[in-house]
């Protein structure tokens, strides 16, 4: 059984689907697919709504999304419940890495976007006798399009952001878990969103792909690299700009020095929390060979603390899309198939109908497998041996993905140094995963893993237009540079380049 399953279509020729929980297969709620011609229709609302949104202080703005967050902290258990029953993750995780987060992203863009977008003046350093003031202006309508590991945050996060710079915004959540982004429109709305700013448009690829063909101003797109490809020709065909956050396959470098038990404890969590269904998870590991056996040991001793389920208290729920499960399993099966060893799991849980497979830790791996190679998105953690750190940010780099990676030594200028030394779009060091959580922090990889940032400053200014304004200070009746062109003014531009770039005194001032 599929958690999605596809109904009759409506008399008026809309697809209607059907979810269930992953984890139980109880039945989550019935939705359908919006087309091209609502898609539209929702740009237009947004459209129309823009200028006046656009129009409201920074305060003004600000007051509804902290309103939202107090209701989101009145009202976490109702959220959790919609989060878990779509995605099978623990409630725990669901309430710290997706409420929690969600009212921390409410509250800093609310009190902060004024000061990062504040219109400012900058000093010129050569035409001294012009001002310059940088605004940052909306884009005007952003569509959003989003995955369903954290269906609520990811939703949000970038939807407030693109708000508080005086957007309005349609969101395309996705299809796998729609109501969490029926949450985002409900909290909204209930925070005293006014109508059109705000359009949540329901449905899979086709809607998401009608969305990155209209008349949007930007596209924010969060998921896999195929479909991120596939937005960016939509944007490129429409010249409109877009940031995807895509895939990753995050390694993890553990040096002889390291705390070995620190290091276990966050590979055991770097990659099994939310079910290693985390675009950070940590998806290889590569260990200095001095303290490989006790890393190892003490990895499987974590694994084997762990408990699978979906009621009570447990670390690891489910998988949330059954096709995923059906990628974590060909990964596993073709890396034992070339030699690699089984330390725990390496199955589906049999206790289980629902989609659970089991936390797994693999070794004897190489990069002939894909395991190592194309992202897992599962509960599974390949521990390779390597002779040096040297070795271990070579192997790190042979990879087409580059989103985030951490390193553990308990030398911490060594370990930014090798940090630095990773090509990512972010690293920590002797942590997991964080960087999405340091709101502070832009978010965004390199090579496949995407183009942009989202957070922090240079995040919510990506949904602007940094707009100059030069102003003449002085007013005069003509510029040096305007006609007429004569001799005379040639040999003044050389006399004065002379003076700026030919002189220490010029290089100096310049
Ligand atoms: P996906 O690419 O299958 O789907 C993402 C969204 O795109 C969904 O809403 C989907 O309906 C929509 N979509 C599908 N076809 C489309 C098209 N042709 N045009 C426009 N939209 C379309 O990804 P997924 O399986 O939902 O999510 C998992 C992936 O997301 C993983 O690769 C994961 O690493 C990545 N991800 C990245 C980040 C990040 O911040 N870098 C965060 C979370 C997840």
């Amino acid at each position: 059984m599929g958690v999605i399953e596809q109904l009759e279509s409506a008399p008026d020729g809309h697809r209607r689907l059907r979810l269930s929980n992953p984890a139980s297969f109880d039945p989550v709620g019935e939705f359908e697919v919006q087309n091209a011609d609502d898609v539209n229709a929702a740009i237009e609302r947004a459209r129309k709504a823009q200028q006046d949104w656009g129009a409201l202080s920074f305060e003004a703005r600000g007051r509804i999304f902290r309103r939202a967050a107090r209701l989101l902290c009145d009202n976490e258990e109702e959220f959790v419940d919609v989060i878990v029953s779509e995605t099978g993750k623990p409630r725990i995780e669901a309430l710290a890495t997706e409420i929690l987060t969600a009212c921390d992203a409410l509250q800093f863009y609310a009190k902060r976007a004024k000061g990062i977008l504040a219109e400012r003046a900058v000093s010129v350093h050569l035409l001294k006798t012009k001002k310059l003031r940088i605004c940052y202006r909306p884009l005007g309508v952003v569509g959003i399009i989003t995955p369903w590991n954290f269906p609520f945050l990811l939703s949000l996060n970038p939807t407030v952001q693109a708000l508080m710079a005086g957007n309005t915004v349609v969101l395309k959540p996705s299809e796998v878990t729609p109501f969490s982004g029926r949450l985002v429109e409900r909290l909204l709305a209930d925070a005293g969103l006014p109508e059109g700013v705000f359009n949540l448009v329901l449905g899979d690829g086709e809607t998401g792909a009608a969305l990155a063909e209209g008349e949007v101003d930007k596209i924010s797109f969060t998921g896999s690299v195929p479909t991120g490809r596939k937005v960016a020709e939509a944007c490129a065909r429409r010249l409109v700009p877009c940031t995807l956050e895509l895939g990753g396959k995050d390694p993890m470098i553990v040096c002889a020095d390291a705390d070995l038990e620190r290091a276990a404890r966050g590979a055991v969590f770097g990659a099994f929390a939310n079910s290693g269904q985390v675009c950070t998870s940590t998806e290889r590991v590569y260990v200095v060979e001095d303290v490989a056996d006790e890393f190892t040991r003490r990895v499987v001793e974590e694994t084997a603390k762990l408990r699978q389920g979906m009621t009570g208290e447990f670390e690891v729920g489910s998988i949330t899309w059954p096709q995923q499960l059906e990628v974590i399993e060909s990964h596993v099966r073709e890396a034992v198939g070339k030699g690699a060893r089984v330390l725990a799991g390496g199955r589906r849980n049999p206790h289980y109908e629902g989609c659970f497979y089991e936390p797994t830790v693999l070794v004897d791996v190489n990069h002939e497998m894909q395991v190592m190679r194309e992202e897992t998105f599962g509960p599974v953690l390949p521990i390779m041996r390597v002779r040096n750190e040297d070795e271990a940010v070579r192997l790190a780099n042979d990879s087409r993905y580059g989103l985030n990676a951490s390193v553990w030594t308990r030398n911490k200028r060594r370990g930014a140094e090798l940090a630095r030394a990773i090509r990512s779009g972010s690293a920590v060091v002797n942590d997991c995963m964080i960087t999405y959580g340091v709101t502070e922090s832009p978010f965004g990889g390199v090579k496949d893993s995407g183009i942009g940032q989202v957070n922090g400053e240079i995040g919510l200014r990506s949904y602007c237009h940094a707009q100059s304004i030069v102003i003449d200070r002085f007013g005069g009746k003509s510029e040096v540079l305007w006609y007429p062109y004569t001799a005379r003014k040639k040999r003044m531009i050389k006399r004065m380049m002379n003076l700026i770039w030919g002189s220490w005194l010029g290089r100096l001032i310049s």
